[in-house]
């Protein structure tokens, strides 16, 4: 089989599917990696991505949860304890969308890189 473009593994790896094939899961839980494919046999021992993913989703949580913060404040349509109950949820309910699909592009782009490296 040959290596799959870094486009492609990312995008596989963000759909949460192995890097090289596209078929087998990437996680054997909601963010334990699995020690290699079940439909390929790819190996990712070693493909650690460390504090990357958890970088990345406060990343993107921050975009969706500070407009939504500044929205609520411009408008005063809810008192500050219940535009703190929003955003809180807001905030936890998008860090735990988000933090799985980062995971799995990090570990994509890492096992891309470390194939093309040798
Ligand atoms: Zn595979």
């Amino acid at each position: 089989m040959t290596q799959p473009s870094l486009k492609t593994s990312l995008y596989r790896g963000l759909l949460l599917k192995c890097p090289k094939c596209g078929v087998g899961r990437l996680f054997q839980g909601y963010l334990k990696r699995a020690d290699s494919c079940p439909h390929c046999h790819e190996s990712f021992e070693g493909v650690d991505a460390d504090d990357g993913p958890a970088w990345l989703t406060i990343g993107v949580t921050a975009h969706i949860v500070v407009p939504l913060l500044i929205f609520l404040e411009s408008r005063e349509l809810l008192s500050y304890a219940a535009e703190m109950a929003v955003v809180l949820l807001a905030t936890i309910v998008s860090a735990l969308a988000f933090l799985p699909l980062c995971k799995g592009l990090f570990i994509a782009a890492i096992w891309s890189m470390s194939k093309k490296a040798g």
